[in-house]
């Protein structure tokens, strides 16, 4: 111990939020070390090859919550980070050959729409406005650290600040707020429209790394969650990265190396290390110790309870109770050529190629498949979406060929009657296939290769307790004040000079950068009390 680095603070992970945090702390001027176990930093958001001549984006896979300041300030687009948006948000192929296109404008959209009700044609302006103007709320509360229960005058004052920004909303905006945090989607939408289509196509954001039904009370939560995010300035909207995710990630990794910060890969953190009843430093799997005034830590709330394992206390329940489960299986393919759509047909590069496509024809469907779940583990027929960046990044695939991301909803982390993800990985991913040939016969036939993330391969891969996607479930018993648990909603952990940085702290998962930003502000917080 007594040859110990020391640093100002030490990191645990470098995940975009830990490198996010990084480069807060160091622009204080702090020393900064991050460890990180995998060979590469950015967690969740990194591109890799997983096919030979073939790139893509491991597991996040599509931008729009990246946080506007956070892009500012760690000067991503300096360092060479371009997104591209879609031509319009999605495509959603129906079963009887007909389709539906949401997004690239609300005209466009309600043209569309107005093909299966002129009612809900009509509705979509109002529509957008009232979900507009609660996104606007949680834009206006992401970047806030929330009132910590049993907190001082300090947390008071949080709590008033939050109060007076719902306060000001008009009645039917506050109306609004309260039923999309805790009513289904299914209900929220059923109130707008009338035709399948496009409640299926709002309805597919609130199954997204949420395993629940449409028809869940909470679910119209996480559809608002896939609303609050923009591109280039436009709310709402969804893009690709150029070189995929990996591209934000490496970006933040050249600012934190420009603003002094040392990053260590390949090596993992086995525990916190505590003195005086304060942390001092991690200890790494080769035993190792490195010692820093503060520990900050980007892990999965859950794990980060193994590397405290000598800590004993009544919060440990609270951790251990902390639910962690999206149910989602990530693929990416290899393709020779673009799939070619019954209802839309075409091997040419087209708009709907660059969109998000969602095969899940109806919020009837996406509860189907989420009840068989319940029961069997997955569905043969699951809720996919599949984005092909290689039509907008001809750095992913060689000339002529693609490479698809299937991102898959309602696959269980724990199997039913032992059943094992090691040996049901390849029959979930043909029953995906399958799926996305349903819609396109030509699929099955294009793909020269794949590779698959069950949930449990989330876990063992990235760390993600219960294969969970946003590092813990976005309920709201876990948001806000409460998230990770109620009593730690300010970043601040169990054992003080104890940070949580990740998506498992306010305001939850998703590639945002804000976890990272706001714990750094705390702990810069933190640091000015003690030198007072
Ligand atoms: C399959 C999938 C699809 C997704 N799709 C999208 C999407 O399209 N768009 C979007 O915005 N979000 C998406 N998300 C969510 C988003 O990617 C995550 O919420 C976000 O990347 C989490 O970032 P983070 O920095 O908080 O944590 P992570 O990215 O999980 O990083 C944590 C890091 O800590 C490291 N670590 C953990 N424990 C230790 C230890 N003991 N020692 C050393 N290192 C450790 C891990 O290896 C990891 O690198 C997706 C996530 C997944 C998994």
């Amino acid at each position: 111990m007594a040859n110990a680095a020391r640093y100002d603070a030490v990191i645990v992970g470098a995940g975009h939020n830990g490198l996010a945090c990084a480069c807060y702390l160091a622009a204080a001027g702090m020393s900064v070390c991050i460890v990180e176990r995998r060979p590469v930093v950015g967690g969740a958001a990194v591109t890799e090859e997983f096919h030979p001549g073939f790139r893509n984006s491991t597991a996040s896979y599509t931008v729009s919550l990246l946080n506007p300041k956070v892009i500012r300030d760690l000067r991503l687009a300096e360092h060479g980070l371009r997104v591209v948006e879609r031509p319009f948000s999605n495509f959603l192929p129906l079963g009887e050959g007909g389709f539906i296109k949401v997004g690239g404008g609300l005209e466009a959209t309600q043209r569309e729409v107005a093909r299966f009700s002129k009612r809900d044609a009509e509705r979509l302006p109002a529509y957008y406005e009232r979900l507009e103007t609660v996104a606007d709320v949680l834009r206006s509360l992401v970047l806030e650290t929330p009132p910590n229960v049993g907190g001082g005058i300090h947390d008071l004052f949080l709590a008033w600040k939050a109060g007076r920004t719902l306060n000001a909303l008009p009645l039917q905006a506050k109306r609004d707020v309260l039923d999309l945090f805790t009513i289904s989607a299914g209900e929220w939408l059923e109130r707008w429209f009338e035709s399948e289509p496009i409640k299926a196509c709002f309805g597919f954001d609130a199954v997204v790394g949420n395993f629940a039904s449409p028809y869940a009370a909470g679910s119209a939560y996480v559809l608002l969650h896939h609303v609050f995010g923009e591109v280039n300035g436009k709310k709402g909207t969804w893009g690709h990265a150029i070189g995929g995710m990996g591209a934000i990630t490496q970006a933040m990794r050249r600012e934190a190396e420009a603003r002094g910060v040392k990053i260590r890969t390949g090596q993992g953190v086995a525990r916190v290390l505590a003195r005086g009843g304060r942390a001092h430093g991690i200890a790494l799997e080769g035993g190792e110790a490195i010692e820093a005034r503060c520990v900050v830590s980007n892990a999965h709330p859950r794990a980060l309870l193994k590397l405290l394992a000598d800590l004993p206390g009544e919060w440990r329940a609270s951790f251990e109770n902390y639910q962690s489960e999206s149910a989602t299986l990530r693929m990416n393919v290899a393709l020779s050529e673009l799939p070619d759509f019954s209802a839309l047909p075409g091997r040419a590069a087209q708009p709907h190629h660059r969109s998000g496509i969602i095969l899940a024809p109806s919020l009837a469907f996406m509860d189907r498949a989420h009840a068989t779940a319940r029961q069997h583990g997955w569905s043969r027929e699951p809720i996919v979406e599949m984005l092909i960046p290689s039509t907008v990044d001809d750095s992913l695939a060689p000339p002529g060929q693609h490479v698809a991301s299937l991102f898959c909803q309602h696959f269980r982390y724990a199997l039913p009657d032992g059943r094992s993800w090691d040996d049901e990985r390849e029959r979930a991913a043909d029953a995906v296939i399958d799926q996305v040939t349903r819609f396109a016969p030509n699929f099955k036939s294009a793909v020269l290769g794949r590779r698959v993330l069950t949930p449990l391969d989330l876990e063992r891969e990235f760390g993600l307790v219960g294969g969970d996607i946003f590092h813990g479930k976005l309920t709201l018993n876990q948001l806000f004040s409460a998230r990770p648990v109620l009593g730690h909603g300010n970043y601040r952990m169990p054992l003080p000079g104890l940070y949580l940085c990740g998506s498992g702290a306010h305001p939850g998962g998703g590639v945002t950068g804000v976890p990272g930003h706001n714990a750094a502000r705390e702990i810069l917080r933190d640091l000015k009390k003690s030198r007072r």
